[in-house]
């Protein structure tokens, strides 16, 4: 068993990996011709529960996978806003991390936080 799973997950991460941007499960379906959607979808959530990887909801309800860059199991601790280019779709991760201050009792488990707009590419094109 172990080894036809592993080989996929590779398979799903190599993708992710060769990426600069955030990757749709669409986009990764497309790229990928042995393993189906609905396997690749769960590979997935599995790498957000692994910490390797954290999902992004697009405005359209499109789900984008990004890699983590230092994540635990069950444990992501990045809470960095996430840009959707308007013209080209690609979605990307800011590297600053933005201080969200909570009330007390409050605990942050995901962070979804996405801007919408024109990436530098597209804005001056
Ligand atoms: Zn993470
Ligand atoms: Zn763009
Ligand atoms: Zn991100």
């Amino acid at each position: 068993m172990k080894r036809r799973k592993t080989p996929s997950k590779e398979k799903i991460l190599a993708i992710l990996k060769s990426q600069d941007y955030a990757t749709s499960h669409e986009k990764i379906a497309n790229q990928i011709d042995d393993i189906n959607r609905a396997t690749i979808y769960r590979i997935l959530n599995q790498f957000c529960e692994d910490g390797i990887a954290h999902r992004i909801i697009a405005e359209n309800g499109k789900q984008f996978f990004a890699l983590c860059k230092d994540c635990e199991a069950e444990e992501h601790h990045h809470n960095h806003l996430h840009f959707q280019c308007n013209t080209c779709e690609k979605v990307e991760c800011f590297e600053s991390e933005i201080n969200i201050s909570l009330p007390n009792g409050y605990v942050i488990e995901n962070f979804n936080g996405l801007i919408n707009g024109f990436c530098n590419l597209c804005s001056s094109a």
